[in-house]
């Protein structure tokens, strides 16, 4: 009996050593009063909304599994679309609408249209470099089929086919085409579309700001291997906040968040 007292008083001992030694006080998940699960679930939320402010990377970048079949659906927002891989003829977003933004022209033309989801967050990306003093206007977004097929055969005909497929694509291959996408510059490069609107005010404070609004700089500098491009500044492509920020936060490219 005694030798058994002896047993637990060791027992307990070691137990209580080999235990933190910090202040931290654990309460069966069964006990937690709906006071304590409220405090939870606000730590929670103090924390993401921590992470979400700050600038540091969100976390490591991680290619999302998505079946190739979702990542071929024109009306994904995260559709690839690059050298390899392009869309039909057939396909015209049916939810095309002209974002209320300024533009570097007045006429009507179909390149001022975007899909819906699209524009909607591109006027609130404007109207917050509009707060700023940043002076945006938008130049080209959606390009049908035919109207690239058009451009690249002018390309063509100028530069030859090698050299205009460097900097424009081959019909089915812009990006352009899915309404997703809108190039951008402003008067301080003259309305035009060059790389030096990278190094501007309003081309840096884009490639900062555009990811908070869903948008990325989808051709970015030194990475014209992964891309097929070389850099264009100007050039934004929607994908939604969430994806967004971890490409950019990640200097990563759409290429390789999908498949890296
Ligand atoms: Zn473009």
């Amino acid at each position: 009996m005694k030798k058994k007292l002896v047993f637990i008083i060791l027992l307990l001992l070691l137990v209580s050593k080999s235990s933190p030694t910090s202040s931290i006080t654990f309460i069966p998940i069964d006990n937690l009063s709906k006071e304590d699960n409220n405090k939870i679930k606000d730590d929670n939320l103090k924390e993401k909304n921590k992470e979400s402010s700050s600038k540091q990377p969100l976390e490591e970048i991680r290619p999302i599994a998505k079946k190739q079949t979702e990542l071929n659906n024109p009306l994904n927002k995260l559709v690839l679309v690059n050298k390899k891989q392009g869309l039909s003829a057939e396909f015209t977003p049916e939810d095309l609408v002209v974002p209320d933004i300024p533009f570097a022209f007045a006429e009507d033309h179909p390149k001022k249209q975007m899909r819906a989801v699209a524009a909607q967050a591109l006027e609130r990306l404007f109207a917050r470099a509009k707060a700023e003093q940043v002076e945006l206007v938008g130049v080209s977004g959606y390009r049908s089929f035919k109207r690239q097929q058009e451009i690249f055969s002018h390309n063509a005909r100028l530069k030859g086919v090698e050299a205009a497929n460097q900097y424009s694509a081959k019909a089915g291959h812009s990006e352009h085409q899915t309404g997703l996408a809108m190039d951008v510059s402003s008067p301080t490069v003259n309305y035009e579309l060059v790389e030096e609107f990278g190094e501007t005010k309003e081309g840096r404070w884009l490639s900062k700001m555009a990811p908070e609004y869903g948008f990325i700089i989808r051709y970015p500098k030194g990475k014209e291997e992964i891309t097929g491009y070389q850099y264009e500044p100007w050039h934004l492509r929607y994908v939604g906040v969430k994806h967004a920020k971890r490409i950019a936060y990640n200097q990563s490219t759409l290429e390789d968040y999908l498949y890296g």
